[in-house]
């Protein structure tokens, strides 16, 4: 739950070339170097998070560890972004208030230019509980998160320029998506929709805007069934790659399609013609084994670093930037928290030589 168009092969050969050039460049963990511009359209939110033995069930009440932090995923997949080694501009809005104030307090930490609306909602809340496998419950308060406008995304046109991949979630109101994608297209940039949380309406036009979409299994077959078409989340991961191909096609029949398998890694599924550099129309990439302690922003790490990787070297081969993505997501696991829990290179380095 809560919790971003490299083409062809002549580019390959060019980055090949230089990474032969450049420690640690094509290694697994360094695959990044040259800077690069993401902006990440979306939602800030103040978590509650309670950890507990067990997720509590309805009538119960449980005692659990509290903690608050920052998140939304918007936030979560901007940090993760600018931490991946990405220049990284995050358009959202924020009330007048601690969280709207501990939003831009984070964001010059993490060197994110913001681009925020003024909001008289109060700036957007979680209540998140975890349990000791890891597995969450959320509860979105979206606040002002709801009141970003198509305008204001328009307005931040300078932000765009120099991106390679705009991103954006639905926690925001899906016609700002719909007007940063548009900017995204008028300024060369690829765009990234993660189409999350599940029970958000994906409209045509923003599905004709997307180049790339990252659903988790609940997110892909939700979407799907709005389609028309009918997939199950629960034996998802255990279907053929050719049946699992051919319902990305049909979410997506133009673009690259990353389904996210939680432990399992992910799916990827090209469109034929465009295989971002891979040999494969569609393939799995298993995740690393890790200590899972807390799984809250998984889907976001994967997301701002498959984001930044695409940005920052367009030419590599899709595959190289997925499994960066897996491995960063996967490290963010074994640590509590959503944005905090976001790994920086030299970590994922340390982690994943
Ligand atoms: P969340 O809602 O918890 O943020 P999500 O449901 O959107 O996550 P997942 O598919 O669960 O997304 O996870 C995203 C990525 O995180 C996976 O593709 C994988 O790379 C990594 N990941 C998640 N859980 C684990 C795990 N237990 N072990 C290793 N990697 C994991």
């Amino acid at each position: 739950v809560a919790g971003a168009s490299p083409k062809g092969a002549p580019g390959t050969i060019v980055i090949a070339r230089v990474a032969s050039l450049l420690p640690g460049f094509g290694s697994r963990a360094g695959l990044m170097t040259a800077k690069s511009k993401v902006v990440v359209v979306g939602s800030f939110n103040v978590d509650h998070v309670w950890s507990t033995d067990m997720l509590p069930r309805p009538g119960e009440t449980l005692a659990g560890r509290y903690r608050s932090g920052p998140g939304g995923k918007g936030f979560n997949q901007a940090v993760a972004a600018a931490r991946s080694g990405a220049t990284t501009a995050f358009v959202c809005a924020l009330g007048d208030d601690a969280g709207g104030r501990l939003a831009r307090e984070l964001a010059e930490g993490d060197g994110i230019a913001l681009h925020a609306q003024s909001s008289s909602q109060p700036t957007g809340t979680a209540g998140i509980y975890v349990d000791a496998d890891g597995r969450n419950s959320i509860v979105i308060g979206p606040g002002a998160n709801a009141a970003l406008s198509p305008a204001h995304v328009r307005a931040q046109d300078a932000a765009f320029v120099g991106a390679g991949v705009v991103l954006a979630q639905l926690e925001s109101p899906v016609d700002a998506v719909l007007e940063a994608f548009t900017v995204a297209r008028r300024h060369g940039a690829s765009a990234l929709l993660n189409p999350a949380p599940a029970d958000a309406v994906v409209t045509p036009e923003l599905w004709a805007l997307a180049d790339l979409t990252t659903p988790n299994e609940t997110e892909f077959c939700m979407q799907l069934k709005r389609l028309g078409a009918d997939a199950d989340p629960v034996t998802l991961a255990s279907q053929p790659d050719d049946a699992l191909h051919a319902l990305c096609r049909q979410l997506l029949p133009h673009g690259t399609v990353v389904i996210t398998l939680g432990a399992a890694g992910c799916f990827v599924s090209h469109p034929a013609g465009d295989l971002r550099g891979d040999t494969a129309p569609c393939y799995r990439q298993p995740a690393p084994q890790v200590d899972a302690i807390d799984t809250t922003g998984a889907g976001d790490a994967f997301n701002g670093a498959l984001a930044a990787a695409l940005a920052s070297a367009p030419g590599q081969p899709f595959a190289a930037h997925v499994r960066r993505a897996v491995d960063y997501a996967a490290l963010s696991t074994e640590r509590h928290g959503a944005a905090e829990a976001m790994p920086r290179m030299h970590e994922l380095a340390e982690r994943f030589p």
